[in-house]
C-alpha cells in the first residue's frame, strides 16, 4: 500500500484523546469573538493581526498568547460558549472521545464556583447534543500558582459530586514545583474516588515522573518523554503499564525535543511502555491529533504501530469497561489489522 493512502486512512481513523486542553484547542477566531464581546483589549487591530500574533513562536510568546487568549473569558456564560466549540472541534477531527483538561486555577477566584459549574454543564450539555461527541473534563492546578491548589480542589470535588469532572490534574511550569507541594491535595483527592493525572517530565527529569508515581499516586503521566533518561524508570512503566499520555508536537514546539531528533516516544514504545498519542494545544501549537500520527507515520511508526496508540488511549481512558467496548465498536479498529 502506498505511503499517501496510509496517511489518509491513519487521518480518517475515528480517535480517542487523553491530553488536550480546552483553552488551547478554542481557535483564535473564537477568542476574537469573545474579546469583542467582552472590550478586552488584545494588542492587535483585526483578526489577522490576532490570527497572526496566536501563531506559536517561543515559549515566554506561548505563555503570552495563552494567557492573553484566556483573558478574553470574562464572564460564567463564556465557558459554556468555549465548551460548545471545543465539542464542535474535537467532532470536527473525529475524536470521538476526549478527556480534556481545563486550567481550573485561572477561573478559580474570579468567579463563583456554582456559577462555573452551571456554565459548564450546559456548554457539555448542549455539544453533546449538537456534535454527538463524548468528553469527560479534568480541571488542573497550574503548578507555578500553587496558592490556587485548595480551590481548585473545592472546584473539582463540587464538580465531581455532579458528574460534571472525572478527576484532577496537574499541568503549568514543573521547574520549581516540584509534585511535593501538592502530595496533600491529591490524597484529598483520590479519598473521593477521583483520578488523579500530573504533567510530569516535560520540562524537568524522570525524577519529576517519579515523583507523580509516587507522591501524587498519579494514574496517567503527561508528556513523560524524559523517562528515556532513566532505565529504571522506563523498566517500571514497562511493568506497571502505567500510561503516558505523548504528544510530540508540543514538545518540538516548546523546544523540548530538537527539531532534527527523532522523537522519544519511539524509545518509550519500543521499552515497552503504555504510549497514547495527543494533540495538547492544537490551535496554539498549529497542528491536530491527525497530524500527530502522520508525524509519527513520517518517523517510521508502522500503520499498526499507530492504531495500537489509538486502542492505548481507549483502554488508558477513565471510563468503564461498557463505555470502552462502545468506544472499540465505533472505531471498528479490527477492520484496520
Ligand atoms: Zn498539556
Amino acid at each position: 500500500m502506498n505511503e499517501a493512502k496510509e496517511i489518509m486512512e491513519l487521518r480518517a481513523m475515528p480517535k480517542v484523546e487523553l491530553h488536550i486542553h480546552i483553552e488551547g484547542a478554542v481557535s483564535p477566531e473564537t477568542y476574537y469573538a469573545l474579546a469583542e464581546k467582552n472590550n478586552t483589549k488584545l494588542p492587535c487591530n483585526n483578526l489577522k493581526e490576532w490570527k497572526d500574533f496566536f501563531k506559536f513562536e517561543n515559549f515566554a510568546h506561548f505563555i503570552d498568547v495563552y494567557m492573553l487568549a484566556v483573558s478574553t473569558i470574562k464572564e460564567p456564560e463564556d465557558f459554556s460558549f468555549i465548551i460548545e466549540n471545543f465539542y464542535k472541534y474535537q467532532k470536527s477531527q473525529n475524536i470521538i472521545y476526549s478527556e480534556a483538561y481545563l486550567s481550573a486555577s485561572l477561573i478559580v477566584g474570579k468567579f463563583d464556583n456554582t456559577e462555573i459549574l452551571d456554565a459548564i454543564e450546559k456548554g457539555m450539555k448542549e455539544g453533546e447534543r449538537k456534535y454527538n461527541v463524548k468528553v469527560n473534563i479534568i480541571p488542573d492546578i497550574a503548578r507555578n500558582i500553587p496558592e490556587t491548589k485548595d480551590k481548585v480542589l473545592d472546584l473539582v470535588i463540587q464538580g465531581h459530586s455532579r458528574g460534571l469532572f472525572i478527576g484532577l490534574g496537574l499541568g503549568g511550569l514543573e521547574e520549581g514545583f516540584p509534585a511535593s507541594m501538592f502530595e496533600e491535595t491529591y490524597n484529598k483527592a483520590t479519598s473521593t474516588g477521583m483520578k488523579v493525572v500530573a504533567h510530569a517530565g516535560e520540562g524537568v527529569g524522570p525524577e519529576s515522573i517519579w515523583q507523580s508515581i509516587r507522591l501524587l499516586k498519579a494514574q496517567r503521566i503527561g508528556h513523560g518523554i524524559r523517562s528515556v533518561d532513566d532505565p529504571e524508570l522506563l523498566e517500571y512503566l514497562k511493568k506497571t503499564q502505567l500510561p503516558i499520555e505523548v504528544s510530540p508536537t508540543s514538545n518540538y514546539r516548546l523546544g523540548l525535543v530538537a527539531d532534527t531528533d527523532k522523537h522519544p516516544i519511539r524509545k518509550m514504545v519500543d521499552s515497552g511502555v503504555l504510549c497514547t498519542l495527543n494533540s495538547d494545544d492544537p490551535a496554539m501549537f498549529s497542528t491536530s491529533l491527525s497530524d500527530e500520527y502522520e508525524l509519527l507515520y513520517k518517523q517510521g511508526f508502522s500503520k499498526k504501530e499507530l492504531y495500537q496508540l489509538n486502542i492505548n488511549a481507549i483502554n488508558s481512558a477513565f471510563i468503564s469497561d461498557e463505555e470502552k467496548d462502545e468506544l472499540q465498536d465505533k472505531i471498528d479498529l479490527l477492520k484496520y489489522f
